[in-house]
């Protein structure tokens, strides 16, 4: 018998460089610089996408959307979360919390922390008492300590409806 509750985990990191759009939980923040990749590169929808999917049973977004699909070049990661809510929820799952952590040294996050909870509860269908977004730093350690990277943990319930 399948269990009432499923949790999954997600982990993203992405390069920062200079002159690329800073999307952050579907939130674009004033940056000099951004996070590189395929997409929009959105290092948080996409830890959040594999956290629902994984909860879910489902294959991983590299699976769902390969990064040499050059149609999905710039893409909005929003698509990507999107599509891993329908598919849990046509598997009967209801999204009972999400709860994320952003690793960067930059750019500062805590300011943009309620409208990407609100950007996030629209794309989970949730309420935003639902979704945790906190934000810290590397301490100067490691690529993200060293300004050159951003990461996002990201632990979602799922539930039985
Ligand atoms: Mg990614």
């Amino acid at each position: 018998m399948q269990a009432p509750f499923r949790v999954g985990l997600g982990y993203d990191i992405h390069r920062l460089v200079p002159g690329r759009r800073c999307v952050l939980a579907g939130v674009e923040i004033p940056s000099e610089v951004g996070p590189e990749g395929h997409s929009d590169a959105d290092v948080a929808l996409h830890a959040v996408a594999d956290a629902l999917l994984g909860a879910a049973g489902l294959p991983d977004i590299g699976q769902l959307f390969p990064n040499t699909d050059p149609s999905l070049a710039g893409m909005d990661s929003a698509r990507i979360v999107d599509r891993a809510v329908r598919e849990a929820r046509a598997l009967g799952w209801q999204v009972g919390n999400l709860d994320l952590t952003l690793l960067a040294e930059r750019p500062k996050i805590v300011r943009h922390v309620p409208a990407m909870k609100a950007r996030l509860a629209q794309l989970l269908g949730v309420e935003v008492a639902q979704v945790g977004v906190k934000a810290t730093t590397s301490e100067g350690l490691d690529a993200v300590g060293e300004g050159r990277g951003i990461a996002c943990h990201a632990v979602v319930l799922l539930f039985r409806a």
